[in-house]
C-alpha cells in the first residue's frame, strides 16, 4: 500500500490543531520525561505523535486516538457518561476506526455510499431506504439508521436533506458496530455514539487529507 500523506494540521470543529510527528518517543512528551506514543497539548492546540519505525496504520490509529481524546474534552463527555472513560477504551475505539478506514476505501473517498463495510473481520451489508419509516426492521418507529448485529445489516434513511447527514448516520451505526465488537458499555449510550459520529463525520468534511487517503 502506498503511504498516504499524513495531516500536519487538523480542523477539529471550530479549532485547528497542529500535528507534529516525532521520530524519537521522548520528543513526544513535551516535558521530555517519558517516552510516549501520543500527547495532546490543549494550550498550544498541538498533537504530538510518535512516528519512529511505525507502520502507517499505527500512525493513523494514534491520530484517531488523539482526536477521540479531543472530542471527549470538547464535548465534556464525562457529563453524559456515567463511568469514567479510560484511555484504553478510546484506544480500542480508535483501532476500530483505523480498521474500518484501512479496509474500506469507499469510506475514505466519500464519493459514493458503501453497500457493505468490513468492521473487524465482519462484513456488514448496508441498505438504504427512501422513507424513515422503512428503516426500522420491525416497522415500529421512524429512524435515521439501525444496525442489526445478528444479521450484520446496517439500515440507513437515504431521504435526508444532505449527504453529510447520511454519512453521519452511517458513522453512527459503524460506531455501534465497533463498540459492540469490543464490548464497551458506551455502546448503549446514544448521546455518546451520536456526538462521536458528529465529530468523526466533521473531520472528514473539514479535512482534505482524511479523504482520498489512498489516492496519491
Ligand atoms: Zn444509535
Amino acid at each position: 500500500m502506498s503511504i498516504s500523506k499524513l495531516p500536519t494540521e487538523i480542523n477539529v470543529m471550530d479549532e485547528k490543531y497542529k500535528v507534529v510527528y516525532c521520530d524519537d518517543a521522548s520528543d513526544v512528551c513535551v516535558l521530555r520525561r517519558h517516552n510516549k506514543i501520543k500527547e495532546i497539548d490543549f494550550w498550544k492546540n498541538e498533537i504530538r505523535i510518535f512516528k519512529g519505525p511505525s507502520t502507517e496504520f499505527e500512525i493513523w490509529n494514534r491520530i484517531w486516538d488523539s482526536l477521540l481524546l479531543i472530542f471527549v474534552e470538547k464535548f465534556h463527555i464525562s457529563k453524559i457518561v456515567e463511568d469514567d472513560i479510560q484511555e484504553r477504551h478510546l484506544l480500542l475505539f480508535s483501532m476500530g476506526i483505523g480498521d474500518i478506514l484501512i479496509n474500506n476505501e469507499i469510506i475514505n473517498d466519500r464519493i459514493e455510499f458503501p453497500k457493505s463495510v468490513m468492521v473487524f473481520n465482519s462484513l456488514y451489508n448496508v441498505k438504504y431506504y427512501d422513507k424513515a419509516s422503512q428503516v426500522d426492521h420491525i416497522k415500529r418507529e421512524s429512524l435515521w439508521g439501525q444496525i442489526d448485529s445478528w444479521d450484520s445489516i446496517i439500515r440507513v434513511y437515504e431521504g435526508q436533506v444532505n449527504k453529510g447527514s447520511i454519512w453521519q448516520t452511517i458513522w453512527h451505526e459503524l460506531i455501534h458496530a465497533i463498540l459492540g465488537k469490543v464490548y464497551l458499555k458506551l455502546n448503549d449510550n446514544e448521546d455518546f455514539v451520536d456526538l462521536m459520529a458528529t465529530a468523526i463525520n466533521g473531520i472528514f468534511e473539514h479535512n482534505e487529507e482524511f479523504r482520498n487517503r489512498f489516492k496519491k
